[in-house]
């Protein structure tokens, strides 16, 4: 299904059912936010410049990944814990458990560093960041 580009998107409320609408498929499969079209990475961990079917530039401003990265760090950690916690009141701190730790983070690095990024999209979408330049 080919849904219609928008010009320019924001958080307005005309435009709440779109912006939850493609919540799920820019952070889940990491689609354009613009088109829904193509994937917004080239790679497993890097961006594409711009959507190769709409021209939507994902990151205007390079130094505003680091927003991802706070977001990232902070899910890390939430997430970190509450596997933390039970495992510890469970079977108490057992000889290897900062490497079974370290592996776990390293893990939820791994795994959550796609659905992160698409989060980061789709916010500076509704932000109207995000937009076809031609
Ligand atoms: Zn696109």
């Amino acid at each position: 299904m080919k849904l219609q580009y928008q010009k320019e998107s924001f958080i307005a409320k005309e435009y709440w059912g779109t912006a939850f609408a493609r919540f799920f498929p820019v952070m889940f499969a990491q689609r354009c936010p613009v088109c829904l079209e193509a994937g917004i990475f080239k790679n497993y961990f890097e961006l594409r410049e711009a959507c190769p079917v709409c021209h939507s530039q994902f990151e205007r401003d390079k130094g505003s990944a680091i927003l991802s990265a706070a977001i990232s760090y902070f899910a890390v950690m939430v997430i970190g814990l509450l596997i933390a916690i039970p495992m510890i009141l469970t079977y108490g701190f057992f000889e290897g458990i900062t490497f079974v730790l370290v592996g776990i983070i390293l893990a939820l690095i791994f795994l959550l560093h796609r659905p992160v990024k698409g989060l980061y999209i789709w916010t500076m979408w509704c932000f109207g960041f995000v937009y076809p330049d031609r």
